[in-house]
């Protein structure tokens, strides 16, 4: 393999640095911007054909790179974000970019700039041998770490013709690979009370906050770790003044599960949430937003295959357990959801 891949340590760090040190905060288009245009350069001169798609709402462009020496029939499809969680400046404040040992550091390079990276290194070096025996097409989004809003139809038409689609998300603790997650629901909750001065005409109010503590309790009593449902009240608010009786109070939802089944039933029980008191009025918007990914046979199969890979070039790939999703939602690992929602590798 190495003799007809050609592998240069040092340019792919020299290459991984470049990439991280063009930040890239989802909600700076031009800074994303400036990534694209970066992985645009890193594959000049090479016969692909390349799509860049105008942003949209604000944020940056989608890239879409194809090998298509062996037509145009279903493939495999490689999907990066390009975006992070980092604001601008990090790189140069609290997390530089540096190497220790075998290990790099720096604003993005775990998720997921180092697997994009290395996966465009692949990609490149089979557009040079005119390796491939598939199509193979690589995507790279704008906008991952705040729920795809641009990106999520353009992934699923991708996703739909494709036989295979590997996601660049970090692996897990010790080398990990995850072939399956949780699904997310997203939920908006507010309560609307009659609002009344609290000395002079307590009687008259309705609190809107007293009603949400009930619901509060209502949500959070919905978690069933046998099942593996969770359910988070994240965010609260409501009220105006200490001697208010207070009209609004709102909340927002986080809901996890692990197959369709529970997100229908838990999304059915949320939006159907119905007042303590009659007197005040609750009102829900949202659902799923991210399909379970559950790990069907085909997928087992194409996680084998990559295992005998590894094998082969020496490291033993192990499976993660199922994936919850991001740690503080600091970096909602939750691309590879979205395939769920999509079809699993049909092999
Ligand atoms: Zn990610």
């Amino acid at each position: 393999m190495s003799a007809q891949y050609p592998v240069d340590l040092s340019a792919m760090l020299e290459g991984i640095r470049r990439w991280v040190v063009t930040e890239s905060p989802t909600r700076d288009r031009a800074a994303v911007n400036r990534m694209v245009d970066l992985v645009q350069s890193d594959v000049a001169g090479l016969d692909l054909a390349i799509e860049r798609i105008p942003g949209q709402g604000g944020l940056a462009d989608n890239l879409v790179i194809r090998n298509t020496m062996v037509g145009e029939g279903p493939g495999i499809l490689l999907l990066s974000h390009i975006d992070t969680v980092h604001p601008m400046g990090t790189v140069n404040a609290g997390l530089p970019f540096r190497r220790d040992g075998d290990r790099l550091y720096g604003p993005g390079l775990y998720d997921m700039k180092g697997g994009a990276y290395l996966a465009l290194e692949a990609f490149r070096q089979v557009a040079k041998a005119g390796t491939a025996k598939m199509p193979v097409t690589y995507v790279f989004t704008p906008d991952e770490e705040i729920g795809s809003p641009t990106s999520r139809k353009l992934i699923e038409d991708e996703a739909r013709r494709a036989r295979y689609v590997l996601v660049t998300e970090p692996a897990r603790d010790g080398g990990k690979c995850v072939t399956a997650r949780k699904g997310v629901g997203r939920f908006e909750v507010t309560t609307l009370g009659v609002p009344a001065h609290s000395g002079a005409r307590h009687q008259d109010g309705r609190s809107a906050i007293k009603e949400m503590a009930r619901q509060v309790l209502a949500i959070e009593a919905l978690t069933d770790y046998e099942r593996g449902v969770t359910t988070t009240v994240g965010v609260i608010s409501g009220g105006t003044a200490p001697n208010v009786i207070p009209q609004h109070c709102h909340i927002s939802v986080d809901l996890r599960v692990r197959d369709d089944a529970a997100g229908r039933e838990f999304e059915a029980k949320i939006l159907g949430l119905a007042p303590f008191d009659p007197g005040v009025k609750v009102q829900v918007t949202g659902g799923m937003n991210r399909p379970p990914f559950e790990k069907s046979a085909a997928i087992d199969v194409l996680f084998r295959h990559a295992q005998a890979l590894a094998r082969g070039i020496g490291f033993d790939l192990k499976v993660a357990e199922m994936t919850c999703g991001g740690s503080d939602g600091n970096s909602p690992a939750s691309s590879a959801v979205k395939l769920a929602s999509i079809r699993p590798p049909a092999i």
